[in-house]
């Protein structure tokens, strides 16, 4: 089937190309990437906007990634544009348009209009037999470095049941609960921040807090008579609002005494 059809937009108006970035943002990511030949110019002719990421899981264990490249007599592949197999190891097979989606409906996706608007991940799963810590995290990751690259947040992510439930009684990718996984990218997404810099701005970055971790901690002379250690900002405020609250005491003594003589010489001290 190398049928290419140009979609209305919908409401969709940021056209970024298609997606020859998935093998670098992967492996930026940390997995382990395969590129399976040509991937770049396969597919069913080119995205339109991309709004996110729509995960599946395969219906079998050990489903191989050139199935997923390659489709089956009734639907020429690719399928999605990864494949994340059991062990986590990605395959990218197409960069253009995938047949994964089908009907559906999902709220900022046009109507039955996904494949142009969603980046599909085939995970080798049958769906009942619950999913490996590796290829969970792998799942975790693969989105994280899609939605990192999109500007996206894991509200952009989306599993074949969610999008083809109703329309299609799609359950993939079985047990998966859709909420966790997106918190788990959600988690994802914000400790790479970090990761996300190039080795070169990330050491710049550490320099800079090293830098300020020094300044707050050890280029104060310490307030202790013969101690070898040097002093911190938090040290100077503590010590500051502990005189500030001895001053008050001291001040609130005085007042009680000088009530008490005014009272002795028959005088009330005006307030
Ligand atoms: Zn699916």
């Amino acid at each position: 089937m190398v049928r290419y059809q140009q979609r209305g937009g919908q409401g969709i108006v940021s056209w970024t190309g298609d997606p020859m970035w998935l093998a670098d943002v992967l492996r930026a990511e940390r997995l382990a990437v395969v590129e399976h030949p040509g991937w770049r110019h396969r597919g069913h002719g080119d995205f339109e906007a991309i709004w996110g990421v729509m995960v599946h899981h395969t219906g079998s264990s050990n489903t191989p990634a050139n199935e997923v490249a390659d489709g089956h007599p009734s639907l020429a592949g690719p399928l999605s544009q990864l494949h994340l197999a059991r062990d986590g190891t990605v395959t990218v097979v197409a960069a253009g348009v995938a047949w994964h989606a089908g009907v559906g409906r999902w709220p900022g996706l046009p109507e039955d209009n996904a494949n142009w608007h969603t980046i599909g991940i085939e995970a080798a799963n049958n769906g009942t037999e619950g999913w490996s810590d590796v290829q969970y995290d792998a799942y975790v990751a693969c989105c994280a470095a899609i939605l990192r690259r999109l500007g996206r947040g894991a509200e952009r992510v989306i599993g074949h049941k969610e999008w083809a439930g109703a329309k299609q009684g799609k359950w993939d990718p079985g047990g998966m609960d859709m909420d966790r996984f997106r918190a788990d990218i959600a988690v994802r997404l914000k400790g790479g921040a970090l990761m996300a810099l190039s080795d070169h701005e990330q050491r710049e970055l550490l320099d800079k807090v090293r830098g300020v971790h020094r300044e707050l901690t050890h280029d104060l002379p310490t307030r202790v008579a013969d101690s070898d250690y040097s002093d911190t900002i938090a040290g100077y405020v503590l010590n500051s609002d502990a005189a500030d609250y001895r001053n008050e005491q001291r001040l609130r003594a005085l007042e009680l005494k000088l009530d008490q003589l005014l009272t002795e010489v028959g005088l009330e001290r005006r307030r």
